[in-house]
This record gives structure tokens, C-alpha cells and sequence, in this order.
């Protein structure tokens, strides 16, 4: 059976040849007209979420009888069009939920301890001075974690556990159990508005965490809050948190993910800030969420391979 995999970085080819020696790689982004044409013998698609996967795609491909993702999200793919040709849809729904949530804390730590200013201090201006550095601690301070999934959990986890936070969550459907066991509490989110001195994002977004983060509630805050957001750039209203940062009212802003994150124009003033570290959507992108990103997609297509149960199918056909 024909196997073709899209957007394939160079280091992750031999993991591939060495499962499906036969399968037909690519690497970069392609157009749909060049998906179209690249894979016109295209029996199993194995796809990132930079490529679209429309009804158009879907449709010009005879031979199609299986999509995956390597991806928690699918909105790259036309679900409908592959439910009407009854091609299944596969995704990795966890591919390293601690691989994220230590991208917190990277994130995180780089701003209070202004890191990327010391950097700058000792290799450009060749002064190895601590003066004017002064950081924040971690221990002791509350960190108020919105979404309590998978993410969310181990933040609580590694927050309470590893730095002796305070920590508290607002989830719409909290889970006890796992409070007790990583150490946090349930409160509204009013509670989390007023005592969080570090506010960290892990909902996803839909119509009613869009620009959760507004002027509103950034009023409601405690002064010098620092805002993390690696879940998605729309939870938060950017022209509201530039002028929390402007005003002084938020210390520190630590985005993995922006609204509209490809525009850099738009987002021009956001990273010009200087109490703003911003990375571009990195946080899953490391050695252990790799491999298993790889070993879910294979796994998916070994077993449609044999005819077995697909556990991680989007869309039953
Ligand atoms: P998850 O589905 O396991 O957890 C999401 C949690 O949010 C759930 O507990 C859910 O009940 C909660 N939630 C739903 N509505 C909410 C609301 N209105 N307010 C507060 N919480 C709400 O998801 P996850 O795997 O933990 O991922 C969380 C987010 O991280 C998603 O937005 C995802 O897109 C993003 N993400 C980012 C990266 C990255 O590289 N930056 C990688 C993976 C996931």
C-alpha cells in the first residue's frame, strides 16, 4: 500500500524508513494543487497541521483510504468530505502533555529572570554586571491555572511539586481527584482574576474563552501579574494586554501563541516590548513529543495495515 507522509523534517526520515522503508516522504509545506499532484498515488496520508487536507484534496485523490495526523487538532482536514468517501481520520490526541507544560516554565523563568537581558548584558555589551537584573521567585507565589486537561495538570504538578507555589484552577469541569493529587485548588474564576500573581492559560479555544483575557478582567488583576499563554493566541485580546504591559498593570507577558501568529506586522508592538518573551509555538517541539508523535501515527497505520480497531480515529466510518 501506497504510504505517503508530508512535512517531514530531515532528522525524523530514518524513524520512518526504518517502520515503512517503501513510504514516500516530503518534507516542507505544500499547496493544495501540489499535495494534489505529489500524491496522486496516495493510498495512506500521514500529514501535519500545516497542510490542508480540504474537499478538494480529499477528492483528488483516488486511491485515499486513510488520513493521520500527527497532531492533536484536525481542523487541516476536511472531516465531512473524508466521512461522505468513508476514509477514517486519525490524530495523536497526547503526544507529551509534559513536554508543554515544562515550556511553561521555560517560558516563564526566562521573563522573571530576565534571562534573554542578561544574555544580552555579557555576549554584546561584554559586562558581566548582576545590577539592575533583580528577578522574581517562584516559591510561594500563586499561580492561577485556567483549563485543568492534560496540559494544565502537569503545570499544577510541576508548579506545586517542584516550586512550592500556591497553586489554583478554574475548569468548567474540575477534577478532584487530580487537585488532591498535584496539589491545587478549585476557585471561580473571579478568585483566580484577583489572588494569582502568575496567571498560566491551558483552555482550548472556543466562542466562550475567546479574548477571555480582556481590559475587564486585566482590571480585576493584582499589579505586576505576569500573563503565560500557550494554549491559544485568541484567548487573549492582544491590544488589551499591550496596554496591561503598557500601563504597568501586567510585569510580564511569556506567549508561546499569538493572535493572527504568522502576522508579524500586527503583532509588531507586542514583541517589541521588552517584559515579552514570545517563542513561535514550540512549546510541544522536543526530543520525547517527537518520537511519539511518530510512534501514534505509526502505530494508527500499522493497525489500519492489519485491519485492526483504529483507537484513535476522529471520525468513525
Ligand atoms: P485538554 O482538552 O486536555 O484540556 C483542556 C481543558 O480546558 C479541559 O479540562 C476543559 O474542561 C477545559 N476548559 C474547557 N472550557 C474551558 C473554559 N471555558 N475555561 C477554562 N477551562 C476550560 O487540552 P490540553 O491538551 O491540555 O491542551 C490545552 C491547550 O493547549 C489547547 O488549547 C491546545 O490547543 C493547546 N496546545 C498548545 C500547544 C503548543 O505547542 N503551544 C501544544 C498542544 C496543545
Amino acid at each position: 500500500m501506497q504510504i505517503t507522509f508530508l512535512e517531514v523534517e530531515k532528522e525524523d526520515e530514518k524513524k520512518i524508513k526504518k517502520v515503512f522503508p517503501e513510504a514516500q516522504i516530503f518534507d516542507g509545506v505544500f499547496s493544495e494543487d501540489e499535495i494534489i499532484e505529489k500524491c496522486q498515488d496516495a493510498e495512506i496520508l500521514c500529514v501535519f497541521i500545516y497542510s490542508q487536507i480540504s474537499k478538494k484534496v480529499i477528492e483528488s485523490l483516488p486511491n485515499l483510504k486513510l488520513i493521520v495526523t500527527r497532531s492533536v487538532g484536525y481542523d487541516h482536514i476536511d472531516l465531512k468530505t473524508a466521512e461522505e468517501k468513508k476514509i477514517p481520520v486519525c490524530n495523536v490526541p497526547d503526544y507529551g502533555s509534559h513536554v508543554i507544560a515544562e515550556h511553561v516554565f521555560a517560558l516563564l523563568l526566562s521573563g522573571i529572570r530576565r534571562i534573554s537581558e542578561g544574555e544580552d548584558r555579557v555576549e554584546k555589551e561584554h559586562k558581566f554586571e548582576f545590577q539592575g537584573l533583580r528577578g522574581l521567585a517562584l516559591k510561594g507565589k500563586t499561580l492561577g491555572i485556567i483549563g485543568t486537561g492534560k496540559i494544565g495538570k502537569n503545570v499544577a504538578r510541576m508548579a506545586s511539586l517542584g516550586f512550592l507555589m500556591d497553586v489554583i484552577a478554574y475548569d468548567p469541569f474540575p477534577d478532584e481527584d487530580s487537585a488532591r493529587e498535584n496539589h491545587y485548588k478549585y476557585v471561580d474564576l473571579d478568585e483566580i482574576w484577583k489572588k494569582s500573581d502568575i496567571i498560566s492559560l491551558h483552555c482550548p479555544l472556543l466562542p466562550e474563552t475567546h479574548h477571555l483575557i480582556n481590559d475587564e478582567v486585566i482590571g480585576k488583576m493584582k499589579k505586576d501579574v505576569v500573563i503565560i499563554n500557550t494554549s491559544r493566541g485568541g484567548v487573549i485580546k492582544t491590544s488589551d494586554l499591550l496596554e496591561g504591559l503598557q500601563s504597568g498593570k501586567i510585569a510580564h507577558a511569556a506567549l508561546d501563541v499569538l493572535e493572527h501568529e504568522k502576522n508579524i506586522e500586527e503583532n509588531k508592538k507586542l514583541l517589541e516590548m521588552p517584559n515579552v518573551i514570545i517563542t513561535p509555538h514550540v512549546a510541544f517541539y522536543a526530543d520525547d513529543s517527537m518520537n511519539r508523535m511518530y510512534k501514534e501515527a505509526f502505530d494508527s497505520v500499522e493497525r489500519f495495515l492489519k485491519k485492526e480497531k483504529l483507537v484513535h480515529q476522529v471520525i468513525g466510518v
